[in-house]
């Protein structure tokens, strides 16, 4: 189980879902983590409180990247209160409390070990929350 846990974080660490820019963004957002360098950008399209389509541009490590892949694909489609309860759940799994399941995104639960990538794995989870709080 574990070793097809790092397959994801790889596969999506070198080839990230979702990402480019998009020229219809009504909300955008860009995050940093200084600790790391992982610099993400979140650019969504929301209707009537659903993410009808969403990407991200920037440069970050294979944990930032993975996690900002693997989150687009979780929330395209989903409304602003699944991704608040998906923000919770991730972060629970982070601190090692009692979660919801997340799916692919459980893949990430290893970071909770190393306290200095909880960062990394976070970034964009935090620039999409600030995303959808602040119109472009
Ligand atoms: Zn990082």
């Amino acid at each position: 189980m574990m070793d097809l846990y790092q397959e994801l974080i790889v596969d999506h660490g070198q080839r990230p879902r979702n990402f480019g820019l998009l020229a219809s963004a009504t909300h955008s957002n860009r995050g940093h983590n200084p600790l790391c360098g992982d610099d993400v950008e979140i650019f969504l399209v929301l209707k009537d409180g659903v993410i009808d389509d969403i990407r991200f541009s920037g440069k970050g490590c294979a944990i930032s990247t993975a996690s900002a892949s693997l989150l687009l694909e979780a929330v395209k489609g989903k409304s602003v209160t699944e991704f608040e309860q998906l923000f919770n759940s991730f972060h629970a799994m982070l601190l090692g409390e009692s979660h919801d399941d997340l799916g692919k995104l459980g893949a990430l639960e290893g970071v909770k070990e190393y306290p200095m990538r909880i960062k990394c794995a976070t970034l964009a989870w935090h620039t999409l929350k600030a995303a959808l709080e602040d119109k472009k």
